[in-house]
């Protein structure tokens, strides 16, 4: 199927993707660029769980305090963008697009992560988000560690990223620093360690889930793991004889 076809049979049934993977798996790149050439909008979950870790930091919210925490869950004015090719996050009137991808975020952002009340209303917040646009007659993508399990299970397709842990790790150091050095592999192969342990005791995300399509993104680069889900999407369309 062709790129236009495919877009004139989503406008007509509408679809949820649903992407989990650990850190470095390569997730964000290929959501975005999939919810661009499929005309569909963009959910970046982890962006919704470190934009609440801001806003708990800014309040000055006591980590310890769980239930205060997950009150400003249900309070924060989150505002997100889900145009792919350019994807802003406001609280309120305050765009904290960039802050919220700072260390300081990473190094507290499992007290959010790890807090059920929270997860159950970031859940719901963003099945809401993924079903609306799916019936408005388009769809969204929505990446990050359970929404193939617990947000959205009944994603039209689901697919689990995973890539070896020197890739994974090779990526994020690129990302973040610009180059892959030893020592500053040594320095994100800590912290990712640490926050993939972290994120491993609310969810699964390295074993996939019956009816989940497992897609290895080691040898491969942004286009090929594209075209890997773009197959998914044209089975689950003529699945639906769209
Ligand atoms: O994907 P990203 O690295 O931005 O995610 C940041 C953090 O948000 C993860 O490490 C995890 O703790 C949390 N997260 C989560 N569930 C999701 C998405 C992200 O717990 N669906």
């Amino acid at each position: 199927m062709n790129d236009m076809l495919r877009r004139e049979a989503i406008s007509r049934v509408g679809i949820t993707i649903a992407i989990d993977g650990p850190a470095g798996s390569g997730k964000s790149t290929v959501s975005k660029e999939l919810a661009s050439r499929l005309g569909i909008g963009y959910l970046d979950t982890g962006a919704m769980y470190r934009a609440l870790t801001w806003y708990v930091l800014d309040r000055g919210i006591d980590w310890n305090d769980g239930e205060a925490v997950a009150r400003a869950a249900q309070e924060i004015p989150l505002r997100l963008d889900s145009d792919p090719a350019d994807p802003h996050v406001w609280i309120g009137q305050r765009e904290v697009t960039k802050e919220i991808r700072e260390p300081r975020i990473a190094l507290e952002i499992k007290h959010v992560s790890t807090n059920l009340d929270v997860r159950a209303w970031m859940a719901g917040d963003q099945r809401r988000r993924m079903m609306e646009a799916r019936l408005g007659g388009s769809g969204m993508i929505a990446e990050g560690r359970d929404i193939t399990t617990v947000v959205c299970p009944d994603a039209d397709v689901r697919v689990l990223l995973l890539a070896d842990q020197e890739a994974r790790l090779r990526r994020r150091t690129l990302e973040l620093y610009g180059d892959a050095t030893a020592e500053h592999m040594e320095i994100v192969r800590a912290q990712v360690e640490g926050r993939d342990r972290a994120d491993a005791e609310v969810s699964e995300f390295m074993v996939a889930a019956p009816g989940v399509s497992t897609v290895d993104s080691t040898g491969l680069d942004v286009r090929g793991v594209c075209e890997a889900i773009i197959r998914l999407v044209d089975d689950d369309l003529a699945r639906r004889d769209a």
